[in-house]
């Protein structure tokens, strides 16, 4: 389920990252991204019974409508670690997260 999940994320990542002017997509950016659209889109996906769960996600993630919310998601959270990037050194005094 999880790699199904991030799987689908990754596709949709690729596609919508470079449209988005101000994003850099090193790694650390795109770990932030991904992680981020992942904790949005992971509760929606995962409840309910594994086995049909997981089936129900499979065709639910390649329907139209999936597809759109995961590039909605993913654009979201693109866009939100294109405007405060990680990877940049934080100013002095800022405690450290990681
Ligand atoms: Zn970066």
């Amino acid at each position: 389920m999880k790699n199904l999940l991030e799987d689908a994320i990754a596709e949709v990542y690729t596609r919508v990252s470079p449209q988005v002017a101000n994003f850099c997509g090193c790694a650390k950016c795109r770990d932030d991204a991904m992680s981020l659209a992942l904790n949005h889109v992971r509760p929606r996906y995962a409840t309910g019974d594994p086995p049909r769960g997981a089936v129900l996600s499979r065709i639910e993630l390649q329907s139209e409508r999936g597809q759109a919310e995961l590039i909605s998601v993913v654009m979201d959270a693109v866009q939100h670690v294109a405007s405060r990037p990680r990877h940049q050194t934080p100013p002095l005094g800022t405690p450290v997260v990681s």
